[in-house]
């Protein structure tokens, strides 16, 4: 049977985007529908415009340390509208670029919703088409839990075009976006609270890590609040919002930013016509070929209720390419070791296991660690210090996890990550002369181990 397309890709986000390019190139003749923004989550309302507003809040605190330098600075406000303004410009850039590599590379681009009319044809807003495999990369969606004043709640999809600073905000939850956004709103001078249901946040990172980041918000200032649930919203007559806890007590705010997980984008998919199982978490299950239960379907990214990671779905939509249309160059994507960053200020960077993990599989480890306040700060009173830690395999010698919260902390965790995959020993990390003076070279000449 002949198809209109070789592939049709459901979703233009990150992974989407790879798999529709490099299957193009390969001399497949390729579709792709988005129904939002080209670039999907990470570009439109995810990674970029949050590193970018990261970098807007870190200024409060530069401004203030190049005094101890000598510099006459008096940082007179902060204009949000300006901020917002030219993140857009930036993002509608990029959006270009996105259209100029999917068209260049001879991809057919769609621009509308797309659903599935059985295991061979996709519906874009009332137009069929067939394709040999259909692959769904279609993301998620912030998830708000069902709570009295719901309707009152930023998500993350809002909260990058509020019109206004919001002066006091309440972050509820307590994984990767409530803390960068914690950040975020407290560095750009909001009033900021964070709330999380349980006993210290960033659960499934390092202990030391997760604690070493809360003392330094503490010493921002920042209001944490921990073993909290938000009871109900109600707004008042002049708009702020009386937020009650379940605990009894209230706060009053004038934005509440839920950051409490994403679920997979199924909305009107169309998985009614095809025989795609979901997981529990009601993720697309995929096998270790990203093929879904229906033989012609894929799916890759953030549906698939993996990793939840803009390089994890690029690779995975390269392995696609490659597997399908050059599979002579098929390599699978491995999830060993996958470097991660927090962009909290300051900044968590990770890769490998954490402390408990590697307890709890069983590894007789030796730890080191240190804390100490970096150089930069010297001339100043400011006390902020950088954490870093180093899990080694007692048997082997091998380093398991490597872990950093400090500035910049994503930037060296990268080029560690690559010592890891090679499968670096605690002695090359020893024997690796150091880069002076930097806070980095702390990895090298951490000697003594702490347990
Ligand atoms: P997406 O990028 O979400 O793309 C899916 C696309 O499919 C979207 O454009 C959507 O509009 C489209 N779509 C959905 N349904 C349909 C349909 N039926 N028809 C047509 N189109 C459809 N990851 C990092 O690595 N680093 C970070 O710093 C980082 N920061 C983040 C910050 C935030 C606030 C958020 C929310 C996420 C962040 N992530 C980060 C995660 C990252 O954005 C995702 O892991 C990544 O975008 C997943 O890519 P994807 O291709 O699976 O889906
Ligand atoms: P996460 O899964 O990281 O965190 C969700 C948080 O919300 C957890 O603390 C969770 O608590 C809490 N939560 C869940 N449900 C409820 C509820 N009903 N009531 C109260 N709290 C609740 O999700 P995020 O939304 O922060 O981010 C989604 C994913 O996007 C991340 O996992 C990450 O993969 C990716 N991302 C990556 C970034 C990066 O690379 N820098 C930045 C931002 C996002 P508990 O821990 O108790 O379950």
């Amino acid at each position: 049977m002949s198809y209109d397309f070789d592939l049709f890709v459901i979703g233009a986000g990150s992974g989407g985007v790879r798999a529709a390019r490099f299957a193009a190139s390969f001399g497949a003749r390729v579709a792709v529908a988005e129904s939002r923004y080209l670039g999907g989550t990470c570009v439109n309302v995810g990674c970029v415009p949050k590193k970018l507003m990261v970098y807007a809040a870190h200024f409060q605190d530069d401004f203030k340390l190049s005094r101890s330098f000598g510099w006459d600075v008096e940082a007179k406000g902060f204009d949000w509208a300006t901020l917002i303004t030219n993140k857009n410009t930036e993002i509608e850039r990029l959006n270009g670029i996105y259209e100029k590599l999917l068209v260049s590379s001879g991809v057919n681009l769609l621009n509308g919703h797309a659903k599935l009319v059985d295991a061979h044809t996709v519906d874009v807003d009332g137009k069929h088409y067939t394709a040999e495999h259909i692959l769904v990369a279609v993301g998620g969606w912030p998830q708000v839990p069902d709570i009295p004043g719901r309707e009152h709640v930023t998500d993350s999809n809002q909260v990058f075009f509020l019109k206004e600073q919001p002066k006091r905000v309440l972050v509820v939850g307590g994984g990767y976006i409530a803390v960068e956004f914690a950040s975020v709103f407290h560095g750009l001078g909001s009033e900021t609270q964070l709330a999380y249901r349980g006993d210290l946040f960033l659960r499934g990172f390092d202990q030391d890590v997760r604690e070493h980041l809360h003392q330094e918000l503490l010493r921002k200032d920042m209001t944490l609040r921990f073993n909290c649930d938000v009871k109900c919203i109600d707004k008042q007559k002049d708009d702020s919002l009386l937020i009650t806890f379940k605990d009894g007590q209230s706060t009053e705010v004038d934005c509440i930013f839920y950051a409490t997980g994403r679920r997979p984008m199924l909305d009107n998919l169309g998985l009614e016509n095809v025989d795609i199982k979901l997981k529990d978490d009601g993720s697309i299950a995929v096998d270790e070929l990203y093929q879904t239960t229906e033989s012609s379907i894929l799916a890759i990214g953030d549906v698939t209720g993996r990793v939840q990671l803009t390089p994890v779905a690029l690779a995975e939509g390269m392995a696609v390419a490659r597997r399908l249309f050059r599979p002579e160059e098929y390599r699978p994507v491995d999830y060993n070791l996958i470097p991660t960053a927090v962009f909290s200020l300051p900044n968590i960077a990770t890769v490998g296991l954490s402390e408990e993990q590697a307890r709890a599989d069983g590894f007789a480890i030796e730890v080191f660690k240190s804390s100490f306040r970096p150089m930069k700060l010297s001339l100043s009173a400011q006390q902020e210090r950088i954490f870093m830690k180093l899990i080694v395999d007692q048997a082997t010698d091998r380093v398991l996890g490597c872990h950093m919260v400090g500035p910049d902390a994503g930037e060296l965790m990268q080029g560690i990550a690559v010592a890891l995959k090679a499968g670096a020993t605690k002695q090359v990390f020893d024997d690796t002369i150091g880069i002076h003076p930097t806070a980095a070279e702390e990895f090298v000449t951490m000697r003594t181990p702490s347990a």
